[in-house]
């Protein structure tokens, strides 16, 4: 079969050391194939012969180091570029260092392939860490980093003609106030100027929206959140648009390093498979509960792109192809910490967790959450009040959920506000 023999075909002559490290290993070529790509739980390649592993090498399309190229990776970033319409994919151990990737290669000057990241556009509204990550990296190593309301095409416009960026940088649908952005109109606008687009696409999901189809330059994912969809994994992901971006991306992420290991992106191609599915019901349930919590007592505002109160609630439509979105945000009508922490102390089957896009309905308060790093004047003007909760929609029956949260309501209906 062209596979050096395993030990275990001649053991005689080894020592007792020799065939606890080797015995039975590599003996298997199967003649039938797995129907579902196997965890490939190996660092490195054997050829048959020392030519055929420099041709390997040469070519780049078979594995010789896994931090090159793995079987099981290769088939979850080939699955990732199928879904958002991309040249391919690459895949990283979280969503922080798929941004981290994706902006950097955004930034790598046509032909080259050493970053020079200079001036980015970005928007005010976007998880915490990003925010952060803009700030104390990019903008601490000398770039000029622009934060501005991506909402407002005619400032964006202004913006791109006057900081004349490298990198455009924004969320689909923003974390944590769920404002949507005309992402055809942006990049058009960003491209005038010579400038990539990338969009963080973790919210909408390619179910919602596929970016690439629209002119963005890439797409970013926390792979964490609705693409693996379980709440057992961390992982993020980048899909490039044309192969020119592609490879950069490629590059940077061998050198780098920062890539998936090979259980784990096992784990996010297995979530990704029911993804329609999942978003669908979790879709179905939000918007129920979104027109729900609308009318329950102690709810001061909800915030759903699928209510006509919401801004951009005509664009959701004509986006979204039906669906919007499976997170919800709602202020409470009450003050103090006190009483946000009671209500969340007082739900039994919605769980007050760190994260968002599992298959359970997760809540989370942003200002001790993922947007605590920032002053509070930095939250008062994105919106985001100590009475702001999101919910991420799961996929339990929606009656019960429902009990759950009025169950909560009540508890703390009775105190001042
Ligand atoms: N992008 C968005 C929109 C997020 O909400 C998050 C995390 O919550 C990230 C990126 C970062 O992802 P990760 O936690 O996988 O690094």
């Amino acid at each position: 079969m062209g596979y050096r023999p395993a030990m275990a075909d001649k053991p005689k002559g080894r020592g007792l050391g020799t065939l606890l490290v080797h015995a039975g290993e590599r003996a298997v070529a199967l003649r039938a194939r797995p129907t579902v790509t196997p965890i490939y739980g190996t660092s490195t390649y054997l050829y048959p012969t020392a030519k055929e592993l420099d041709q390997a090498f040469a070519d780049g399309n078979q594995p010789v180091y896994s931090r090159h190229g793995n079987p099981t990776l290769d088939q979850l970033e080939g699955a990732l570029s199928a879904v958002e319409a991309g040249k391919g994919a690459v895949a990283y151990g979280s969503g922080m260092a798929a941004i981290y990737a994706a902006i950097l290669a955004a930034g790598t000057p046509k032909g080259e392939s050493v970053p020079a990241v200079r001036r980015i556009l970005a928007a005010n509204d976007l998880y915490g860490a990003t925010l952060r990550l803009l700030d104390e990296q990019f903008r601490a190593q000398g770039a000029e980093v622009k934060f501005t309301d991506v909402c407002d095409l005619d400032r964006v416009q202004c913006d791109l003609e006057s900081l004349r960026p490298e990198v455009v940088f924004f969320e689909q649908i923003s974390n944590p106030c769920l404002r949507i952005v005309d992402v055809e109109t942006v990049v058009r606008l960003a491209h005038a100027v010579g400038a990539r687009v990338v969009v963080d696409n973790t919210f909408a999901t390619p179910i919602l929206e596929r970016p690439l189809g629209l002119g963005a330059d890439l797409v970013v994912h926390s792979a964490t959140k609705f693409i693996a969809g379980h709440g057992d994994v961390t992982a993020g992901a980048v899909v490039a648009r044309t192969s020119m971006v592609l490879d950069v991306l490629r590059h940077q992420a061998r050198l780098l390093g920062a890539i998936l290991g090979p259980f784990e992106a096992s784990l996010v191609a297995r979530g990704l498979k029911t993804l329609e599915l999942r978003i669908q019901r979790q879709c179905f349930n939000a918007a129920a509960l979104a027109g729900w919590l609308s009318e329950q007592p102690k709810i001061a505002r909800v915030l759903y792109p699928g209510l006509e109160s919401h801004p951009q609630h005509l664009l959701a439509k004509e986006r979204f192809g039906g669906l919007f979105g499976a997170l919800v945000a709602v202020e409470l009508d009450v003050t103090g910490r006190e009483q946000i922490f009671r209500f969340l102390d007082a739900l039994g089957l919605v769980l007050p967790a760190t994260t968002l896009g599992d298959i359970y309905t997760l809540i989370t308060a942003p200002f001790i959450s993922s947007h605590r790093e920032l002053s509070s004047e930095q939250r008062r003007e994105l919106g985001i009040s100590d009475s702001l909760l999101r919910f991420s929609v799961g996929i339990e029956e929606l009656s019960d959920i429902q009990n759950d949260l009025a169950q909560a309501l009540k508890a703390i209906s009775g105190t001042h506000t």
